[in-house]
């Protein structure tokens, strides 16, 4: 029999809808089991309890009433810390940001609460989203509920740990460069990166905002879309999200994939891939092709630039968005006796970031700087667009493009951590999505010296759906691969 904590989202809300269970009951399942595991795992920087259950019972006293209750009711979400939630203090895992409490919640946190969503609390990342291992956070690394010793991803590695561990049902992450899909990936759940434009950004502390968007974690796929159809949509004090209706995107579920044309990325099969898991994502391919999908090889020979352009924009927009900081405004502020201002702000920055924050900001600045900027950064820019059309073309041919999640399986703590190239090389399955602005989602999709990997579908803009309905599929006929880890 499933225990609480492992049943699908959309059944416990049914069930708390019609008062067959009590939200407080379901909510502190998740409370009991961040209590007795997360000391080890530390998926969480902050965890709400008392407005948590304070909330869960309002919800039961609404079902008491007879109120009309929204699609989340009474169901706990864990929100990565780099989105601010009103009164809940948000870090971006930074020294920086260790004490600020937004004054406004995020667009994506309002639509939770509007449909009667509990925040648990806010989950572990790396400094400001700039990493692929949950290791440089300010507060001490995120450990793979896996295996303690190994690194659950990154950069959104305590949403992804919370929701394999159950710790929440479902966890929102965000996306720059890989930053839902990876740690999805490494701890065995799904998740998704919206279309750019999708979900409102607004109220998403900035990394890179040309690049990332916010996006749903959770143990299958039915959770997955539901999460997404509740975050998705336009939203005016985000110019940059589109002009679509938010979608049921559960709705789309089901049937088979007859007929469906889907494209294995050659460039991403290849040398620097570990053998583990090219052979899971054949296999994954196998199982699509049993379920009535036609699966075909594409070469996409321009990919070979997209690591350098994707992080020498990365690191542009960071250099920039991270100005913001001065220790005047808000955050950190280093104060000495005689300190003059120039002073104070370079003490401020100086401590109050990490190294690898640093790194890049220096990095940034030298490739936004005159007589550089064209060489670097304007030339990755024109990368990112032929990788874009390069794809646009490929999607002639396929409904989806297919190829792992993560080149390789989860590494050990501390493995790569002193070598940036090294940990940034594990990108390189996932930064072309971004380059190019296209949604795609990352489904377990097989085991390793049990360790969890993952297969990555690519859509073509606005192609959710598929990537759902194929996922979804998927699950179906591959359930032993949506396991538990053994944690208890
Ligand atoms: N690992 C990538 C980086 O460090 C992606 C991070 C992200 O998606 N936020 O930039």
């Amino acid at each position: 029999m499933a225990r609480l904590f492992e049943l699908p989202v959309w059944e416990a809300s049914g069930q708390i809808r019609s008062g067959e269970l009590s939200a407080e009951e379901y909510v502190s399942c998740f409370l009991e089991r961040v209590e007795r595991l997360d000391g080890e795992v530390k998926a969480y920087i902050t965890v709400v309890r008392e407005k948590a259950l304070r909330q869960a019972r309002l919800v039961d006293r609404k079902v008491k009433a007879g109120l009309k209750l929204g699609r989340l009711a009474g169901v706990p979400v864990a929100v990565k810390d780099n989105i601010c939630t009103v009164g809940i203090r948000t870090t971006c895992a930074s020294r920086m940001l260790e004490n600020f409490v937004p004054p406004y919640d995020a667009t994506v946190v309002e639509r939770l609460k509007a449909e009667d969503a509990v925040i648990l609390g806010k989950t572990n990342m790396d400094e400001f989203a700039m990493g692929t291992s949950t290791e440089t956070s300010y507060f001490g690394p995120t450990r793979n509920p896996w295996n303690l010793e190994r690194v659950p991803g990154g950069s959104s590695g305590g949403s992804a740990a919370a929701v394999a561990a159950g710790m929440a049902p479902l966890s929102l992450g965000s996306d720059t460069g890989g930053s839902i899909r990876c740690p999805a990936s490494f701890c065995g759940v799904v998740g998704l990166k919206p279309t750019y434009g999708l979900v409102s950004r607004y109220g998403l502390i900035a990394y890179a905002n040309s690049l990332e968007q916010i996006g749903p974690l959770a143990f299958n796929t039915r959770d997955c879309s539901l999460l997404l159809s509740v975050i998705a949509g336009r939203d005016l004090r985000d110019s940059t999200t589109l002009s679509v209706e938010a979608v049921g995107y559960g709705e789309a579920l089901g049937g088979n994939l007859k007929g469906f044309k889907v494209g294995l990325v050659k460039e991403l099969m290849g040398e620097g891939t570990h053998p583990a898991v090219v052979e899971a994502v054949q296999r994954f391919a196998g199982k699509l092709e049993e379920l009535g999908a036609w699966i075909g090889e594409v070469s996409l020979p321009i990919l070979d630039y997209a690591l350098p352009a994707y992080y020498i924009i990365a690191m542009s927009e960071a250099s920039s968005n991270l100005a913001r900081y001065d220790g005047i405004r808000y955050g950190f502020r280093a104060e000495g006796e005689g300190l003059d201002w120039s002073r104070e702000f370079s003490v401020t920055r100086s401590l109050g970031f990490g190294p690898e924050v640093k790194r890049r900001i220096i990095l940034g600045t030298y490739a936004l700087s005159a007589g550089y900027y064209d060489r670097f950064f304007l030339k990755a820019v024109k990368v990112a667009t032929l990788i874009r059309r390069s794809l646009a073309e490929a999607f002639k041919k396929f409904n989806l493009l297919l190829a792992p999640t993560m080149p390789l399986p989860p590494f050990r703590l501390g493995e790569k951590i002193s070598d940036p190239l090294a940990l940034y090389m594990c990108d390189i399955d996932t930064v072309p999505v971004n380059l190019a602005g296209v949604p795609a989602i990352s489904i377990p999709c097989g085991f390793h010296g049990g360790l969890p990997l993952g297969a990555q579908l690519i859509a073509p803009p606005l192609g959710e759906e598929s990537l759902l309905k194929t996922a979804e599929a998927y699950e179906k006929a591959a359930p032993e691969m949506f396991r538990r880890p053994p944690l208890g």
